[in-house]
């Protein structure tokens, strides 16, 4: 059969993830190091896998409320309260999803009717693309550099918004770039979204991996923002809870209300082990995410020195587990770059177009894997750009 014109036409538009297919070439091969998926090298913290085990132990099989275990949302709001400043409801101000992305998606469905234009910052996650067309809206990317250390700039924004922009989506620190934003920048991007009366999907994941002590502003927080705000946040990156697969969305009632219609209907309520395992992940886990981040902060540092020793320019990425070196002084796409790095010396780095266009001309390694790789991905690497 002719399945062309079975698939819905907003699903064909998407293009596959530039990453999985990258990686689809490392499946197997034993040799990679791999610089690749953005996930913690380490094992989710034993005493939060423990509570997911005892949760099973006692029968805890069912579903919760489709808005997510009331204690958790409990520790959510306080979580978020001192963490962000921004005070939310449990009762009806957040709603516990399937990871960060499922809270993406539900934000763009509950918020875009078609042709509704979507502004993000690029290079950026790659689902925000996909998303934003899935949900019948139109993806407007405005592209960042590294001068500006990929801060989105309001003079940038400013530029592209029409009267059909609805939503900015901001995500500081940024996969893949690791740039943070300045207090004074989104203080000037959220008078912007207030005189055009835009809503703000600012996706917080990587707020808990901010290094040399710089302060982080979630744009929710700043005077008249709430408001206008859906603040994402999750537990894979900071507490190395990938596949528990668990995230959660704080916004105004009505907007966490529209939110969770398309939830209950499409998953009904994140799993139960997985959100009792993220209450011990609140109430006990400050430890370990302080110990896994403190070593990622060595291999940022040491990663971006290895990189400029090598001669490759690569600004200092301030949060993430990611360094977006530039690789345009080689004359080679991305792309061709990562392909013959992997051919030539086994290292995998994803091409900088998988994050938008303006990520031609660089690269992203994940440093979220274990220093001894690391070290040999960096002399494999420094061999490779002495023979270019
Ligand atoms: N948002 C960003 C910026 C990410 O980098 C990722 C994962 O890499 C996600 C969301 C998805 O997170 P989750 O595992 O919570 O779905």
């Amino acid at each position: 059969m002719d399945y062309s014109d079975k698939i819905s036409a907003q699903v064909a538009a998407v293009p596959r993830s530039g990453i999985r297919d990258f990686f689809e070439l490392v499946q197997g091969r034993e040799d990679v190091i791999s610089l690749g998926v953005g996930e913690p090298d380490f094992a989710t913290p034993w005493h939060i896998r423990e509570a997911a085990i005892y949760s099973l132990e006692k029968g805890q099989t069912s579903y919760t409320s489709n808005l997510g275990l009331l204690k958790l949302r409990k520790l959510i709001a306080s979580y978020v309260g001192d963490f962000f400043d921004v005070a939310y409801q449990p009762a009806d101000e957040i709603l516990v999803s399937v990871g960060v992305s499922e809270a993406i998606d539900l934000a763009l469905r509950a918020l875009l009717n078609p042709g509704d234009e979507v502004i993000y910052h690029e290079p950026c996650y790659v689902s925000y693309s996909p998303s934003i067309v899935m949900a019948h809206g139109v993806a407007v990317p405005v592209a960042t550099s590294k001068s500006d250390g990929f801060s989105l700039k309001a003079e940038a924004l400013e530029k592209v918004i029409t009267s059909r922009s609805r939503v900015l989506m901001l995500n500081f620190p940024t996969n893949p770039t690791g740039a943070i934003a300045p207090r004074e920048d989104l203080e000037e991007i959220a008078a912007l979204c207030i005189k055009h009366d835009l809503i703000v999907l600012t996706d917080e994941i990587y707020s808990e991996l901010i290094y040399d002590d710089a302060p982080h502003t979630s744009i929710a927080s700043l005077p008249g923002m709430k408001e206008r705000c859906v603040l994402l946040h999750g537990f894979s990156k900071a507490f190395a809870m990938t596949g528990f697969r668990l995230g959660y969305a704080c916004a105004p009632a009505p907007i966490i209300d529209a939110m969770m219609k398309i939830h209950q209907y499409s998953m009904l309520c994140a799993p139960m082990q997985s959100q009792v395992a993220a209450t011990e992940a609140l109430e006990n886990g400050a430890k370990a995410v302080a110990e896994m981040k403190k070593s990622y902060h060595q291999r940022r540092d040491y990663m971006v020195r290895r990189l400029h020793e090598m001669g490759i320019d690569c600004h200092l990425p301030g949060g993430a587990f990611y360094v977006f070196p530039d690789i345009r002084k080689f004359g080679m796409k991305s792309k061709e770059f990562a392909m013959r790095l992997l051919e030539e010396t086994s290292v995998a780095a994803v091409p900088g177009d998988a994050f938008g266009d303006s990520g031609e001309g660089f690269l992203r390694c994940c440093y979220a894997t274990s220093m001894e790789k690391i070290v040999e991905a960096m002399n494999r690497m420094e061999a490779f750009v002495k023979t270019l």
